[in-house]
């Protein structure tokens, strides 16, 4: 019988498969006491199990090849070092040694307190990262008891099957896509995990948070994956497949159509050039953005170099990380943002805050920056070193007032000294701009420009400061809504205070990838967007039926709408020679 079971859009895309379930296998955790003379066994047993885990990740490395092994390898990267940490080694081992715990029950501890940590995150794209833990504590706690892994277990191996699982790793995700794997179908995960930003980039349609899925459907079941409309449908019907083809036979048509703007510039309609940046996190993306022809990296985030283990990384850590960035994008300009958390993240930045009821609203960004000198220090003058392969912005978030660029330009300035002192190579410039997502921030514009060189507008940020509303939190999507008039208002702002004094302003919230939101952002005047590198091709079509001018002239309406529905309505209207 047809039945559809309703959940979240991680990746876009139609498939048709056979359901194929992979059930987490609970172990049992022993918590009785280690006895004293078990100890330096039960030590070697953790480090065997840690060991095959690695392993296993090494064989699966192994076994991919060209583009997907291009996609994944930063992922299992980012898993090797979770496995290596000295940090979490230590602690497993003082848990066995000190609090006579067994090595399943010290793994599902450390489990509980590193997931914790990303659980209070207030961004969602962080909070995402808990899945990393989940999945290779999992791959220890096999290990451990023994069970043969994902891959021996065969499952998906044949060609045309839909995962359905709790949630899936990335390395399971890509050796499982090897095998040809169609569509993942999961009952919890988050659009921000490393495997949703993969399936993503791999083009593998993924529903999320599909609640009732592993009770509701059976291995083998016939399924219609919907990521187009937030659906999986069990034993389509017969107007369900009419659908599926019509959308096979279109989006073979536009992959084609796409694949054309390759290498093709950004051109409005009527002959405006737009710059496209990408929103780089790892070595994958940095390969999706040269291939699909970004004019720069307008958004490289840093927080995951801080989250890894309790001590800030080191300047030659740091060092090294940015430098191959630099040298990754080949001469385009990269843009670097400083260190962006707050103090619900401080444990694993290896700060030591109090705990705050909003963080939030908190020491967060450039307010912790700034609090801890020494730490900003060691990231500034990172930064300088890399600067010289290539180059490079300084983004600095959270800016809230012109004091705290101020005090920023006034570490740089020391931090150059420094390094002059030290004999080090050192860049002749270094633009710094504002990230403009705090309202005071965005009304105050016209003071910023006076310290900062160039401005990013986060609208995931902007968003939730000027409706009151937190970017995480589900139940409030009605009033997290990117075409509220407030919100429009300020970027417009922004943008013309930008133009005004001739300094570049970018937008690199989620609306600048997203294909809805590019005629209004054209109409509002921006003329450089940052996003998911995957995006990249969508937009640059997007903007060529676009005419910037007509669209221009379109604005004052569009600002003075009173509702975010006037908004949309205006929008869905536009005169046709919007199109050209
Ligand atoms: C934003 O706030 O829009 C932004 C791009 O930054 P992040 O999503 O990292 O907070
Ligand atoms: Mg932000």
């Amino acid at each position: 019988m047809r039945q559809t079971l309703a959940g979240t859009i991680a990746a876009k895309g139609m498939t048709l498969g056979r359901a194929r379930l992979l059930q987490h296998s609970r172990h049992r955790v022993d918590y009785r006491p280690l006895p004293e003379n078990e100890i330096d066994a039960e030590l070697g047993r953790l480090h065997r199990a840690l060991d095959a885990a690695r392993q296993e990740l090494g064989k699966l490395r192994s076994k991919l090849h060209g583009n997907l092994a291009r996609e994944v390898n930063g992922f299992i990267d980012a898993h090797h070092l979770l496995l290596d940490d000295p940090e979490l080694l230590r602690a497993l081992e003082e848990l066995i040694k000190t609090g006579r715990y067994r090595s399943d029950a010290a793994l599902k501890k450390q489990h509980d307190k590193l997931t914790a940590v990303f659980d209070t995150m207030d961004a969602p794209y962080l909070r995402g990262r808990k899945e990393d833990i989940d999945h290779i504590i999992a791959r220890v706690m096999s290990a451990l008891h023994q069970k043969t892994p994902l891959e021996e277990r065969k499952l998906a191996a044949r060609v045309g099957e839909i995962l359905v699982a709790e949630t899936i790793g990335p390395a399971d995700l890509a050796h499982l896509v090897g095998n040809g794997l169609f569509g993942v179908v999961s009952s919890a995960g988050s659009a921000y995990s490393h495997s949703a930003i993969l399936a993503r980039s791999l083009g593998i349609p993924m529903l999320i948070d599909v609640m009732d899925a592993l009770s509701e459907i059976h291995d083998n079941d016939l399924i219609l994956l919907d990521a187009k409309h937030g659906e999986a449908i069990i034993h389509p019907a017969a107007q369900d497949m009419t659908r599926y083809r019509a959308w096979q036979r279109a989006s073979v048509l536009e992959g084609r159509r796409l694949h054309l703007l390759t290498n093709a510039p950004t051109r409005s309609r009527d002959g405006i050039d737009i710059s496209l940046l990408s929103n780089a996190e790892s070595r994958a993306d940095i390969a999706l953005s040269l291939s699909y022809g970004a004019d720069g990296v307008g958004l490289y985030r840093t927080e995951f170099l801080f989250l890894r283990g309790k001590a800030p990384p080191s300047e030659e850590e740091q060092f090294l990380v940015y430098r191959d960035l630099v040298l990754g994008m080949g001469g385009l300009s990269v843009t670097i943002r400083t260190l962006d958390v707050g103090a619900d993240k401080t444990d694993t930045a290896g700060l030591h805050l109090h705990n705050e009821d909003n963080p939030a609203l908190g020491v967060r960004g450039v307010r912790l920056s700034l609090r801890y000198p020494a730490i900003f220090t060691t990231q500034i003058r990172a930064i300088l070193r890399a600067a010289c392969y290539g180059p490079v912005r300084v983004l600095i978030p959270m800016v809230t007032q012109p004091d705290e660029l101020i005090a920023v330009r006034t570490l740089f300035k020391l931090a150059r000294d420094e390094l002059k002192h030290e004999n080090v190579d050192l860049p002749e410039k270094l633009p710094l701009g504002a990230m403009i997502e705090v309202p005071a921030a965005a009304l105050g514009v016209r003071a910023l420009l006076n310290h900062a060189d160039f401005l990013a507008i986060g609208t995931n940020d902007l968003a939730q400061y000027v409706l009151a509303a937190d970017r995480g939190n589900n139940a409030l999507n009605d009033i997290y809504n990117p075409l509220q008039p407030a919100l429009l208002r300020l970027v417009a702002h922004v943008i013309s205070h930008g133009r005004r004094a001739n300094k570049p302003v970018s937008l690199c919230g989620e609306i600048g990838g997203d294909t809805r939101f590019t005629g209004l952002l054209l109409s509002l005047g921006l003329t450089q967007f940052s996003m998911h590198p995957g995006q990249l091709l969508q937009i640059r079509d997007r903007i060529s039926v676009l005419n910037y001018m007509a669209l221009r002239r379109h604005a004052p309406k569009l600002l003075h709408a009173r509702t975010s529905q006037e908004v949309e309505t205006l929008l869905t209207h536009l005169d046709p020679e919007v199109y050209g």
